[in-house]
């Protein structure tokens, strides 16, 4: 008899309509973050990215269709600094006064942002502090300590698995920190140009120079890039590093102007291990 039961109950297991995800979800602001939340949650948990690929962090804003993904909800990770993330305050707590947010950026000395250096600049979309926090090690693990202790507090039923698993994604990033410190050991060009300034934290860290060709988020001003071609020729920097999503146009002229190349990167990755090796790499072998 238990055996019938058993097919029956396969049976109309096969038969239900695909089943809905029941697991609980937790909303994340960028798609590393989801990186950090796999590494600790395994597959416990559903993840929820508000920023898709493609799209920049710094002047997104949340589309009424992301609201539902929103209002079920338990805990929103924040990266704490984008403007973004500030603005549906009110508009959340009525649909969803339960949410608890979570500053992933609480505990790093964050970089101011960059002082305006033309007049009459538009400062609307200007944040006051450097956001791209996830892409340096060393914040990446404040990130990753903030983000367990929301985790826990959140689904304290898996605080064990958590655990541990923080534990084993601390050890890699420790590694992979000791591992990007070896590979730019020998560097003697310290010195990075980059259109759009994702790496102030990373620089910061590996005692880099970032130089960025756009200024508060704008393209870059004809003056401007005078300015970097002068300082490229004179610190002999021939890569201009650029993110997929920014338009290579502008860059692609001045790599031209310098003899050098345009190399691109993808901060924005989910698979951040494999995005920090490949930033490492790329600047690695500049000569
Ligand atoms: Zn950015």
């Amino acid at each position: 008899m238990k055996k019938y039961l058993y097919i029956i109950v396969l049976f109309l297991a096969a038969c239900q309509p695909k089943q809905k995800d029941a697991r609980e979800l937790v909303t994340v602001s960028i798609l590393p973050q989801k990186y950090f939340v796999d590494q600790i949650a395994g597959d416990l948990l559903q993840v929820n990215v508000l920023v898709p690929p493609g799209s920049s962090p710094h002047n997104y804003s949340i589309l009424p269709s992301q609201m539902k993904d929103m209002a079920k909800s338990k805990v929103w990770l924040q990266i704490g600094l984008l403007t973004f993330e500030d603005a549906i305050g009110d508009k959340l707590a009525d649909i969803n006064k339960d949410l608890t947010i979570v500053n992933c950026s609480e505990g790093i000395d964050a970089i101011a942002g960059s002082e305006c250096e033309e007049e009459g600049h538009e400062h609307a979309h200007h944040e006051a502090y450097d956001p791209h926090i996830w892409l340096a090690p060393a914040e990446a693990k404040i990130m990753v300590q903030n983000t367990l202790n929301a985790l826990k507090a959140g689904f304290p039923q898996h605080s064990v698995v958590f655990d541990a698993n923080y534990e084993l994604f601390i050890l890699k990033i420790d590694s992979i920190s000791a591992l990007i410190d070896q590979k730019l050991a020998s560097l003697t060009n310290r010195n990075i140009l980059i259109f759009h300034p994702a790496l102030g934290y990373y620089a910061r860290q590996f005692r880099l120079t970032q130089t960025a060709l756009e200024l508060d988020g704008k393209e870059p001003s004809p003056k401007h890039i005078k300015g970097i071609v002068d300082l490229a020729r004179a610190q002999n920097i021939r890569v201009i590093f650029i993110q997929k999503e920014f338009d290579v146009e502008n860059a692609q002229q001045l790599a031209r102007e310098l003899e050098g190349e345009v190399v691109i990167i993808d901060p924005l990755d989910y698979d951040w291990e494999k995005q920090l090796q490949d930033i490492t790499d790329k600047i690695a072998a500049q000569k």
